[in-house]
């Protein structure tokens, strides 16, 4: 669990001493990260995994931390680390500044350790209720892989990129549903129905290869999957991987019609990224089709 890590704090100053200070006042609470340029700072804060806390000096040679925080927060990568400004420059106007800029806090050298510790405990414990409640926004209760919203947003920006550029590469979208799962349900019970949906969204995101690939439940026994730069030919690959992969978890299930063992259908669309655009709701539009035409050909199929 997130909470049993200890957070990790990015230093950012041009003055080894300085970050030294700092360093050794947290470094018994935090894992400590440390920069003396903006650009290995800006490195640092983009990684996977990046800091929990960024304390950032003003006064630097190549950058100074104004400009710094505004690349931080200008990135959709960095944008949610809280951002502490450490300085030695004492006025109102500076202080104003730095809040300006989406700073989170500020500390005024020289410092009070006691007071640092509070303001950087604050900090990050904010920061990692924040991203347990965005977690749990984002991740189906069931299943616990990504839920419809994250979906719809996902979606949103790949469709957005491909309006951007026109003439790009290709998007599918699968829209996947359980056959005969009502019966399942009924004949086997609501519990170990919902341990069949657990097992079956794993075995769908296991199929799934690229980073950029995303399986969300999209409600009920439905899922959908959404493979940026996958052609058609890539996308019936995919789909024929993940009624593989349902298969091999070989759940009974007595009363399908489809197969002994519980299974998919899975309807394909893909657009191609170069003939006109159509709205994002007419390719989901022909994915389901596509699935309907998959249930009624006898279903635990990939139709497209
Ligand atoms: P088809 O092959 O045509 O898709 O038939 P189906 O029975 O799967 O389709 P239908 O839409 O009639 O039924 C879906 C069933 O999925 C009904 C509901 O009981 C079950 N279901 C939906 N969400 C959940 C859930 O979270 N847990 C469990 N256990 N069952 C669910
Ligand atoms: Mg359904
Ligand atoms: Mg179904």
């Amino acid at each position: 669990m997130v909470n049993e890590e200890k957070g990790s704090i990015l230093i950012v100053d041009d003055q080894p001493a300085n970050i030294h200070a700092l360093a050794n006042l947290l470094n018994g609470d935090y894992r400590i990260l440390t920069a003396t340029t903006a650009a290995r700072a800006l490195t640092l804060a983009g990684r996977d995994g990046g800091p929990d806390l960024i304390l950032l000096d003003i006064l630097m040679p190549d950058m100074d931390g104004y400009e710094l925080c505004y690349r931080l927060k200008e990135d959709e990568r960095t944008r949610h680390i809280p951002v502490i400004f450490v300085t030695a420059l004492d006025h109102d106007a500076h202080e104003e500044k730095g809040f300006d800029l989406g700073a989170a806090d500020y500390i005024s050298k020289p410092f009070n350790p006691a007071i640092v510790r509070a303001r950087v405990r604050n900090q990050v414990n904010l920061k990692r209720k924040t991203d347990l409640l965005e977690r749990i926004a984002l991740r189906d209760g069931l299943t616990e892989i990504p839920n419809r919203r994250q979906f719809d947003a996902r979606l949103a920006e790949e469709w957005a990129r491909l309006s951007r550029r026109p003439g790009s590469s290709p998007l599918s979208l699968l829209m996947i549903d359980v056959d005969h799962f009502k019966a399942y349900n009924d004949h086997y019970g609501h519990g170990a129905g919902d341990t069949a949906l657990r097992r079956v969204a794993q075995a769908l995101e296991g199929s799934l290869s690229r980073p950029a690939d995303l399986v969300a439940r999209y409600g009920g026994e439905e899922f959908v999957a959404l493979l940026p730069e996958t052609d058609l030919v890539g996308a019936r690959h995919v789909g024929a991987t993940m009624l593989a992969a349902v298969a091999r978890l070989r759940i009974p299930h007595g009363h399908s019609t489809a197969s002994p063992c519980l299974s998919i259908s899975i309807g394909v669309a893909t657009h191609d990224g170069e003939s006109p655009q159509p709205s994002v709701e007419a390719l989901k539009q022909a994915a389901d089709q596509a699935l309907y035409r998959a249930k009624i050909q006898g279903r635990n199929r990939v139709v497209d």
